[in-house]
């Protein structure tokens, strides 16, 4: 498997460093809050473990799975959701958790569901972001890193379901 990663983008070393950044933003942000994190599946699982493990607020932990790639390279027109929240987010502070926003679909998608259930405030944070490919426009509260148009696998992110327990981010080689 290594050997189909063309080169590393991002180093396990680097991920953490950006992750200790975003934990502090959001500790100052949120502070004395309470959030519900929203975990996009499967992508997420990883960053967002490790994530909420920098956070010091009282956090409940919620899951949602959109319809995913397969073994496509892009996201169709019509996203669907597969996995929905088991529970009422209205008057709550919800942060999204997500791998990557790429077209922007997934997430405008995902958004819309959840800004119908008036949560108290809805913020996004997303590992990698690659806005020159975006179809629909989308704010993102906190990035980690921008990127080039590259097929990313590694720290949660797959090809086909490959690839999501390497430490680093790696440009998949096609
Ligand atoms: P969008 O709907 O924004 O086009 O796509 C979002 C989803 O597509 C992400 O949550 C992720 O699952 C998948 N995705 C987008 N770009 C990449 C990429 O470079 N690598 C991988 N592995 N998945 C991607």
């Amino acid at each position: 498997m290594q050997g189909t990663i063309e080169r590393v983008l991002l180093s396990e070393e680097t991920i953490h460093a950006r992750i200790d950044e975003l934990g502090k933003q959001l500790n100052d942000d949120y502070d004395g809050g309470q959030i519900l994190a929203v975990c996009l599946l499967k992508g997420s699982m990883i960053f967002m473990s490790d994530l909420i493990r920098r956070l010091n607020m009282p956090i409940t932990l919620e899951v949602m799975r959109a319809s995913s790639y397969g073994q496509a390279m892009e996201s169709s027109g019509s996203v669907k959701i597969l996995q929905d929240l088991d529970r009422d987010i209205s008057g709550m502070d919800v942060l999204v958790v997500e791998d990557i926003v790429d077209t922007g679909r997934t997430l405008a998608k995902t958004l819309d569901l959840l800004r119908f259930r008036k949560p108290k405030t809805l913020k996004v944070c997303s590992l990698l972001d690659k806005p020159s490919r975006r179809v629909i426009s989308i704010d993102i509260d906190y990035t980690g890193f921008v990127i080039e148009d590259h097929f990313v696998v590694g720290y949660g992110l797959d090809f086909d379901e490959h690839y999501r327990q390497l430490p680093y981010i790696g440009v998949l080689k096609l």
